[in-house]
């Protein structure tokens, strides 16, 4: 991905349909971002915010204000009680955060496991840090690991152990019994733990579970969250992580030289919006809820196989029984089939999972209301092909 074969610089697959949407005029349910603002809020405190000059450098670790409100959020959610002035950081979005955080704490030859399919960023990063990427691979209907072949892949060469939950793409949440397990492995093999919860208050029929809450993980796991996805402000890049004191102040040492700091009156704002009251969450789930709801209809309407993700803002259909085998072939037409663009899970995924994975395609849910149904309207002319 980051440089094709004649050196010109990749592009990521989420720029790539994008840019087909746009070229095409096709429904964008490929790229995750809202199609609507979040609360007015917290627009209005980031507004106020460069009102009051707060648009200088803020501190390395991130305001004070943002970190206080980074630690209640965990208290008040969670149960865990973090120290605002040495266990959390706020980061350029989660990106920086994983970026920083692999840097920070691999080696070269040090392995990193995730889920597969993963985010593509973590491909991106494991290679940055010149880690070597080891995955267990996700298979419908249910999309959780398999407890023996997790137990297979944590060796002493495994450095940190990557999740994602709830996971992009598949919109899985990982039990509870596979966190446990994953502590237990940590421990075993002296790996820490890295948890990518930015969907953390996007779930559905089930409750959000950090690892950081099970007994023994807190002292080896990195929780890393942004604001884009529950305030639907995915464009301000304000991200955290939280840790213990060691392991933040290694990774601010990187942090500091990649962004050094980033976003001061969108800091605020954030804070603003972690302290909002619990009906605000509460609605961002039931309303994400119903657009999924509305989109599996769509989708299984118009021939796929489709699961009930419990999470995320994704969707993965299978498009096997529309008589399609190569979903990647599918996304490139898909403008042209039905005015929809989608993303092939392929993508996010290494040999051989890209080709056991090859019939699935990942569609963002995380749009209006009347977008969903225009895009289940123009999907329902999928099963006349077949
Ligand atoms: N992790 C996951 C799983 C994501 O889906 C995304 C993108 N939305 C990110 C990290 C990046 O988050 P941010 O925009 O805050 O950098
Ligand atoms: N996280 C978003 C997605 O999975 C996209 C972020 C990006 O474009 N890098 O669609």
């Amino acid at each position: 991905m980051l440089l094709n074969d004649d050196g010109t610089p990749g592009t990521t697959i989420f720029a790539e349909m994008s840019a087909l949407a746009a070229r095409t005029g096709a429904i964008n349910l490929g790229q995750g971002f809202p199609d609507e603002d979040g609360p007015a809020e917290v627009l209005e405190a980031a507004r106020r915010a460069i009102a009051d000059g707060i648009n200088q450098y803020p501190p390395g670790l991130g305001m004070p204000v943002l970190r206080e409100a980074i630690a209640a959020h965990q208290k008040r959610f969670y149960g865990l009680s973090v120290d605002p002035d040495q266990e959390v950081l706020v980061t350029a979005g989660a990106t920086e955060a994983l970026a920083a955080t692999l840097l920070a704490l691999v080696e070269p030859g040090d392995e990193v496991l995730t889920l597969e399919p993963f985010y593509d960023a973590y491909g991106g990063l494991i290679g940055l840090a010149d880690a070597v990427h080891t995955t267990v691979t996700l298979r419908a209907p249910d999309f959780q690991p398999d407890h023996d072949e997790l137990r297979r892949a944590v060796t002493d060469r495994t450095r940190i152990i990557l999740i994602n939950n709830p996971h992009n793409p598949t919109g899985t949440v990982l039990e509870r019994e596979t966190l446990e397990l994953l502590v237990e492995l940590a421990h075993q093999h002296d790996a820490l733990l890295v948890t990518d919860e930015v969907y953390e208050h996007l779930t559905f029929e089930v409750e959000h579970i950090p690892i950081a809450t099970l007994p023994g993980a807190r002292d080896r796991t990195i929780t890393i969250s942004s604001g884009g996805k529950t305030f639907n402000t995915t464009g301000w890049k304000i991200g955290w992580l939280t840790a213990p004191r060691e392991i933040v102040g290694a990774i601010v040492a990187v942090k500091q030289f990649l962004t050094y700091v980033n976003g001061a009156p969108f800091q605020p704002a954030i804070a603003l919006g972690l302290g909002l009251p619990d009906s605000y969450f509460d609605h961002i789930a039931a309303d994400l809820a119903h657009k999924r709801d509305l989109l599996a209809k769509g989708l299984r309407a118009a021939g796929f196989e489709v699961g009930s993700p419990r999470g995320s803002y994704f969707i993965t259909a299978d498009a096997a029984p529309l008589g399609f085998q190569d979903a990647a072939d599918l996304c490139r037409r898909l403008p042209e089939l039905a005015g929809v663009v989608a993303i092939p899970i392929s993508a996010f995924c290494h040999e051989p999972a890209a080709r056991e994975l090859s019939s699935l395609m990942r569609f963002a849910f995380c749009k209006r209301v009347d977008v969903l149904e225009r895009a289940a309207a123009q999907l329902a002319g999928l099963r006349s092909l077949r």
